[in-house]
């Protein structure tokens, strides 16, 4: 198969001609199909049903400590709770609170609370003229909304095969009080599946902020999601690296078992110094008087410990394996050779990252969505959803059933090739 960029006008006009045909058939098959979101599928929900059998009446009544868990109380999570949590991060549970459902309702706290009562008795963010994040990208749109929605500037920091550019990073946090926090997601990265280096973790721990209330925003959300038995990324502690560094204050950590368990019916944590720990109680205190302690105490109970999550993620991981196989086996076949498109072939996490030709990416995902499939928007993986080379496309492989996935896959590649080949025609016109 030859690349397209070496094709002559004629072989592209017959490539897409041909296309052309294909794409009016799929369109006529009137699909709907879904490949945006990073949702778990019916299997891997049903794999935690028994979560829900697992509380006896004497369980509810009983915490370890003696805690009526039915009732108010222990604003910062049960103590077996912590501990189960401080495993999956690999810190001490002293370090950990246990919230409600979401964790990334804990960013949002995070950053609300940072605007209006300051971070450890800093000036609020709000009474600042300016308040910087950087984002590494393509990076977790959600992130991007919450820094957004509070006036924030966002500041491109380009992700390489060991996590963020290094050298940006410590020039804008070490030379600019302005620049107050940056989004992390240091294992299996939203999208792009990407493992942070020790170097990089140590390089983080080591920064010398300009602001006294810069934090990290270390959001490990893929901790335990492995799609390799063989093949399991460990990260560095950034809590233990920061403290060594004389940094102790300087992370907030985050997680949840929401694709671990059900999302938006999980447990959520976060893990940071003993002072962050104190300046967010002082404040969490008047916000609830605890979360769901039933929810925490059956998440316990079934998993009992770390080994336990290992297991039922080894589950997890057999049922959403086969469709990243099929989907990157697909893409190999039919795109690689034509040269339009790269992705990195993850071992962990939610997503595969796209790369299509500079300028194609909205088109590709337009075109998909008028033949039924619809992917993440083009654009989301960037603060302010500008993605300058119009390039970057997230795929989500995991809701869709194989069948379906295959289906839509082979929309999604006959949209590449037909966007592409117009790319390149338009290249050998304007070259004449
Ligand atoms: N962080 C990242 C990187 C995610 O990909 C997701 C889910 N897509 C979340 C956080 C959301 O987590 P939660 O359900 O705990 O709010």
């Amino acid at each position: 198969m030859k690349k397209y960029q070496e094709m002559t006008k004629a072989e592209l006009l017959q490539e897409k001609q041909q296309l052309e045909a294909e794409y009016k058939k799929i369109k006529e098959i009137g699909l709907q199909l879904n490949m945006a979101r990073g949702k778990p599928s019916s299997e891997q929900l049903d794999l935690s049903m028994d979560l829900l059998n697992v509380l006896t009446k004497d369980d509810i009544l009983k915490a370890e400590d003696g805690t009526d868990c039915r009732n108010y109380g222990i604003m910062d999570g049960i103590e077996e709770a912590k501990e189960l949590m401080a495993e999956v991060v690999g810190c001490k549970k002293e370090n950990v609170i246990v919230y409600g459902n979401s964790s990334l309702n804990i960013m949002y706290d995070q950053v609300a609370r940072a605007e209006i009562f300051g971070i450890c008795g800093n000036t609020p963010w709000s009474k600042l003229d300016k308040v910087k994040f950087l984002c590494p990208v393509p990076g977790y749109d959600r992130h991007f909304k919450i820094t957004q929605t509070f006036g924030i500037e966002m500041i491109n920091i380009p992700m390489t095969s060991e996590g963020p550019d290094m050298d940006l990073v410590e020039k804008y946090v070490n030379n600019d009080e302005r620049v107050k926090g940056i989004w992390c997601v240091p294992k299996y990265s939203n999208p792009q599946g990407v493992v942070y280096s020790d170097e990089t973790v140590r390089r983080f721990a080591n920064l010398k902020p300009a602001a006294k209330d810069f934090r990290i925003f270390w959001d490990n959300a893929y901790a335990v999601h492995h799609l390799y038995e063989d093949n399991q990324a460990e990260i560095l502690n950034i809590l233990d690296e920061c403290a060594k560094a004389g940094n102790p204050d300087m992370v907030y950590q985050f997680c949840s078992t929401s694709k671990v368990t059900f999302p938006g019916a999980g447990i959520a944590a976060l893990s940071s110094s003993e002072e962050n720990l104190k300046d967010i109680k002082s404040k969490l205190t008047v916000q609830t008087i605890g979360h769901d302690k039933i929810n925490q105490l059956r998440h316990v109970k079934y998993f009992k410990n770390i080994d336990g999550i290992k297991a039922h993620m080894k589950k997890q991981a057999d049922i959403i394996r086969p469709k990243f196989e099929m989907l990157i086996d697909m893409l190999n076949e039919e795109i690689k050779p034509l040269g339009i498109g790269n992705w990195v072939d993850p071992v962990g996490g939610y997503f595969v990252c796209f790369e299509s030709l500079e300028g194609c990416a909205k088109e590709i995902i337009g075109k998909c969505k008028e033949a039924g499939v619809t992917m993440t928007g083009a654009g989301a993986p960037f603060p302010y959803g500008k993605d300058e080379k119009d390039s970057t496309i997230r795929i989500a492989p995991t809701y869709p059933s194989m069948d379906e996935l295959k289906k839509a896959t082979e929309v999604f590649i006959t949209c590449t090739k037909l966007v592409s080949v117009n790319k390149c025609l338009e290249k050998t016109e304007s070259k004449v």
